[in-house]
């Protein structure tokens, strides 16, 4: 039976771990965190997910809330004046089983509600957890005793000793600052075209500012909302300090509202915080990695997911990726009967999974670098044109999709004059 080691109990590992695992192999899941301490612990993303993750999800036999969370009944989109917040351009979309597109799941569970829940599946099904921290020393022990190691470490330090690939780097500060409230008492969503949405999501972006969006999710007290911020570094938004303690965090972030985006802070008259970890501030610079790590004892680690794919949440597809990059591994683990793991096939697995991720590292730097005139086009065209938006909101899952239209003027004239035609 063959022998893999998966480096952090995160989106990846776990689902790397539990595929494998069902089909026979001999799993052994490395983390520097017990359940407990996920589940006590501080939130660590917004981990919305689209309608490709989760049928992955769903293969791995993960789904494990459909009975008691319903995904999302809609998105919504909106640009805001830097002047007084009022609404540049805004469409929307409803979505999921209850509103006529059974294809279109999108949710969220809380990472401290789902990675406790993975990791005890796993080892019913009979995979093995170690937990200690790992460091160097101990890659090369699970190198010797391992078929493949794998670095699915998200943030972690040891995920830094993969080289950075600087062809596919874009930069080297962090282009956000970040900031998540998980909250109770928000009011729903109040859409122009689609009437009021009482889960789900809506993005909003303030040109010289930042951006702001609000999802709702399962979290360990049931259900709440997320308060996601993402603001220019040094800028006027950029005021959220964790350190401030969670009141006055709370207040920092209505006050954040307030000023920038209005109709978000009347949502939020009642809210509270879930508890005293739902809130989460920092930065970090969005890094591609090269997969392969050589080992001093001659071994080999592989890094998949945020460990060699970091994005900023901007375009909140962290987690997708992470799912993307499990299912591009278990399939190709799978279809590895007997030959090793090696240094070829670990670029050849980064390879194909680059196929996909691309267009969304393009797609996410080009929302960090204020959109271009194809993509601001784009947006402003959403407003009026319902086929418009729902293919801009349909990026979100494929963001292959978007190309080249997001980028190439010409290409988002000839699309913007196709779907308007069909509309009139
Ligand atoms: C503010 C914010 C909002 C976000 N919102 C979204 C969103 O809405 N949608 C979305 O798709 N994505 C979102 N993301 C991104 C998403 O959460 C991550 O991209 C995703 O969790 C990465 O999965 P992963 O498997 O690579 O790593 P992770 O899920 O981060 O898991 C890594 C695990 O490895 C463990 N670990 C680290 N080092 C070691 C070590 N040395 N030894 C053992 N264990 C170790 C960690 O404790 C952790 O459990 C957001 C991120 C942030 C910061």
């Amino acid at each position: 039976m063959r022998k893999i080691t998966v480096v952090g109990a995160g989106q990846s590992g776990m689902m790397v771990a539990v595929g494998l695992v069902r089909k026979g192999y001999d799993v052994t899941v490395v983390s520097d965190r017990t359940p407990e301490e996920i589940r006590n612990g501080r939130v660590t993303s917004s981990q919305g997910m689209q309608a490709t993750p989760i049928a992955y999800e769903r293969e791995m036999g993960l789904r494990l809330w459909e009975d008691v969370y319903q995904p999302w009944e809609g998105i919504e989109f909106n640009v805001l004046s830097p002047e007084d917040g009022s609404k540049v351009s805004s469409f929307a979309q409803r979505v999921g089983p209850t509103n006529g597109s059974p294809d279109w799941l999108i949710d969220s569970i809380d990472q401290r509600v789902k990675m406790p829940a993975w990791i005890y599946r796993f080892e019913e099904l009979g995979g093995k957890m170690l937990y200690e921290t790992a460091d160097l020393p101990a890659l090369d022990r699970y190198a010797a005793e391992s078929d493949l190691v794998l670095v699915a470490s998200g943030k972690g330090e040891i995920g830094k000793l993969l080289e950075r690939d600087d062809e596919k780097s874009v930069y080297d500060k962090p282009q956000r600052a970040l900031g998540l409230a998980y909250v109770r008492g928000m009011e729903p969503i109040k859409t122009r075209d689609h009437g009021v949405i009482n889960r789900g999501l809506t993005w909003n972006a303030v040109p010289g500012v930042g951006e702001y969006f609000v999802c709702n999710a399962l979290t360990t007290s049931g259900e709440c909302d997320i308060m996601i911020f993402e603001a220019i570094p040094g800028g006027p938004a950029d005021v959220l300090d964790m350190r401030d303690g969670p009141e006055q965090y709370l207040k920092n972030c209505v006050d954040v509202l307030k000023k920038f985006y209005p109709h978000e802070a009347e949502r939020c008259q009642n809210i509270e915080l879930t508890d005293d970890l739902g809130i989460l501030s920092g930065r970090f610079p969005p890094t591609i990695r090269k997969p392969l790590m050589r080992l001093p004892g001659g071994g080999l680690a592989m890094g998949i997911a945020d460990a060699v794919c970091l994005n900023d949440p901007i375009t909140g597809q962290g987690s997708c990726n992470a799912a993307k990059f499990a299912k591009v591994v278990y399939d190709a683990v799978l279809n590895r009967v007997h030959e090793p793991f090696d240094g070829d096939w670990m670029q050849q697995v980064f390879d194909t999974y680059w196929e996909q991720a691309e267009a969304v590292v393009q797609w996410t730097n080009h929302l960090l670098d204020g959109p271009g005139p194809a993509a601001s086009k784009l947006l402003m065209a959403a407003n009026d044109n319902q086929d418009i938006a729902d293919f801009l909101l349909r990026g979100m899952d494929d963001a292959n999709r978007l190309m080249p239209y997001f980028f190439d003027e010409a290409a988002a004239d000839d699309l913007i004059g196709r779907l308007t035609r069909r509309v009139a």
